[in-house]
């Protein structure tokens, strides 16, 4: 698929790492509205042609992960609900229902960085990206970036740990009055 690229163009070819720290800019505006910092990118021909990041809490959308609003923008973009030749570029391992739409969108590959034990579709948990049943299989690059990207979720869930434990801290002394 590759022939017809001049030397010069894929030379010009960016490299995963650097499609990833795009993505984590994402994870980032993500975080900054204190949502899990998650961040994805689908790049086609050399450019992104969908961002995203994780809203669920603030559109009250269950479905508002970081991929999902990638795969959807680059799909307007492309005026196309099938995605050949992109890949989806996200700072953490795709849960089940992202899986689901990467399958359907037919992504050519997805990078990803942070694996994720709990619900992670490519692997971790269960094997939904490779699954033998669907009829499309990405091609899977795992752990690019990866302690970054692992950093960026786990600094944020030991935040939100404190938080809570602050908050339920001052409830008791609250309560002890
Ligand atoms: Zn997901």
């Amino acid at each position: 698929m590759k022939s017809s690229n001049s030397p010069l163009s894929v030379a010009a070819q960016f490299s995963d790492e650097y499609w990833m720290e795009a993505a984590l800019a994402r994870a980032a505006t993500a975080q900054s509205l204190g949502e899990v910092p998650v961040g994805a990118v689908v790049v086609a021909n050399n450019q992104i042609i969908g961002e995203g990041w994780n809203t669920p809490i603030r559109d009250h959308d269950p479905s508002a992960h970081a991929e999902m609003q990638a795969i959807r923008m680059a799909a307007r973009h492309q005026q196309n609900y099938r995605l050949v030749g992109a890949t989806l570029y996200v700072t953490l391992e795709p849960c089940p229902m992202c899986a689901g739409a990467i399958v359907h969108a037919r992504l050519d590959r997805v990078v990803y960085g942070a694996t994720d034990l709990k619900t992670g579709a490519a692997g971790s948990a269960m094997q939904l990206l490779n699954h033998a049943q669907l009829n499309h299989q990405p091609a899977i690059t795992a752990g690019i970036l990866h302690s970054q990207c692992s950093q960026v979720v786990s600094a944020f869930f030991a935040q939100r740990r404190a938080q809570i434990k602050a908050a339920k801290k001052a409830r008791k002394a609250h309560g002890a009055d």
